[in-house]
């Protein structure tokens, strides 16, 4: 049977106990959530009738700082998941040794079946509900799936018409105007670049001899292919949700959005529906791949940047690929994992790969609190440090220990979870 995230949360903190040799009392604060609140929201909806809707906050451990984490709006919101995803937010936040706990939270809805007009009521009445329970000292939220910076615009609305003041740090990821960071539109694939980056030097391999395949072409995985091309990799495959393009010779990012944008898909490049320019494939040597081959493909480097459980136990095996940078959370199913890690794929892990967004977040707390801004220049100058020292010390205790990339990341973030709550007396 299918493990939960929840309890493949557990079983990693469980390997991760041994490897550090944690007692029982000291693993006990990282395996259950502080405080779930839930409760229901009411909307008038535009029929002039009012819905309610399960609205939810887990706040899975402050040890180190607030808890922070991301709001969905999502039909299949489950709380086993929002648990382990909050978990995993403590986690990261460790692993990049920014002062923040792990927290998550939404409402159980449906955006694709639901007005603009209804969907900033439900942003205003979660703002209103969670009004007690967050704040810019407690509990710090952002988008996830299905939000937007737009809604957080809303809700720090709501939410500062309730305490009565600004405080604009309470949410991140809002639109620039009303506080938002420079950079933070790059910053996950900024950040996953600085660890590539530090991991090939490590390897002693250069960027010209690197192929890439990326899947996903948004805000992650597109950032990634132009500034991995800028440094001399090569794109040889690059897919978004109806399929991919795969070409020895290198795909260009830059054409691919154009299509995307104007056509809706990459594949736009060489084909109109389901009719390609034969022609223009063969000059290009292209192929027109699905999301499965793009996985499966002739590369170096394969960087997920989609959605979850995509490299599995039936796939893992095929993979090509040397390294493995997690752009999305939560690509590699542990099975997978177990594979790959058998076939000596470094697998970079989520928490530390796409750790780059929750850090810039971080700095948009920052400069919140200070009401100064810093150019995009200063973000990233701020951004590469800290991902570089994180992917050291990740990397360092991996070999060390003779551990995976994972292991070594997630053992660096119970420690100093761990740690911080002995000095509080917790433990
Ligand atoms: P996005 O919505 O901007 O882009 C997602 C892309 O994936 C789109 O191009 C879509 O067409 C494509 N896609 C959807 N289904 C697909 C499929 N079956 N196969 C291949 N491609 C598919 O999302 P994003 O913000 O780029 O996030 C992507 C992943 O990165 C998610 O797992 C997210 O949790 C993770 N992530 C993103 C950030 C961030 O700052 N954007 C931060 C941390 C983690």
């Amino acid at each position: 049977m299918k493990n939960t995230p929840f309890e493949n949360y557990l079983k990693n903190l469980d390997e991760t106990a041994k490897i550090l040799k944690l007692t029982k009392e000291e693993v006990a604060p990282l395996m259950t959530p502080q405080n779930i609140i839930q409760t229901e929201i009411e909307i008038s909806m535009d029929n002039g009738k009012k819905k309610k809707f399960e609205a939810y906050r887990v706040q899975f451990n402050n040890a180190r700082g607030p808890f922070k984490g991301g709001i969905r709006f999502h039909p299949d919101a489950d709380i086993n998941e929002v648990k382990a995803l909050a978990a995993l937010m403590a986690i990261k936040c460790a692993v990049v040794k920014i002062p923040l706990g792990g927290g998550k939270g939404g409402v159980k809805c449906n955006p694709k079946e639901l007005s603009n007009e209804e969907i900033k009521k439900i942003s205003r009445a979660w703002a209103n509900a969670m009004a007690p329970y967050i704040g810019v000292d407690k509990d710090i939220p952002a988008p996830d799936v299905y939000t937007t910076p737009e809604i957080m615009a809303i809700m720090l609305d709501e939410y500062e018409k309730v305490i009565g003041k600004s405080e604009p740090g309470v949410i991140t990821g809002k639109p620039l105007i009303v506080g938002g960071s420079l950079g933070r539109d790059k910053a996950t694939a900024q950040g996953g670049v600085y660890v590539l980056e530090e991991i090939r030097r490590t390897l002693g391999l250069k960027a010209k001899d690197l192929k890439v395949a990326v899947q996903g072409f948004g805000n992650a995985g597109a950032n990634m292919a132009f500034l991995l091309q800028q440094l001399g990799y090569t794109i040889v495959a690059i897919s978004d949700s109806q399929g991919g393009i795969y070409s020895k010779n290198g795909v260009d990012p830059h054409q691919a959005l154009r299509a995307k944008e104007e056509k809706g898909n990459v594949n736009h490049l060489y084909c109109e529906g389901s009719v390609c320019d034969m022609k223009k494939l063969a000059r290009d040597e292209a192929k027109i791949i699905t999301n499965e081959e793009l996985l499966e493909c002739e590369c170096d480097i394969l960087v997920p940047a989609a959605l979850d459980n995509q490299i599995r136990e039936d796939n893992a095996p095929k993979i090509k690929a040397k390294i493995v940078l997690e752009l999305a959370n939560g690509p590699t199913t542990p099975q997978a994992d177990a594979i790959l890690e058998k076939k000596g794929v470094i697998v970079i892990p989520d928490v530390l790969a796409n750790a780059g967004g929750v850090t810039v977040s971080y700095f948009e707390w920052v400069q919140n609190r200070m009401q100064y801004y810093w150019t995009e220049e200063e973000v990233l100058e701020k951004l590469k440090p800290i991902m570089v020292s994180s992917a050291k010390d990740g990397w360092n205790l991996s070999r060390e220990k003779n551990i995976s990339f994972r292991k070594a990341c997630f053992a660096k973030a119970v420690e100093r979870i761990v740690k911080a709550s002995k000095y509080r007396g917790r433990i």
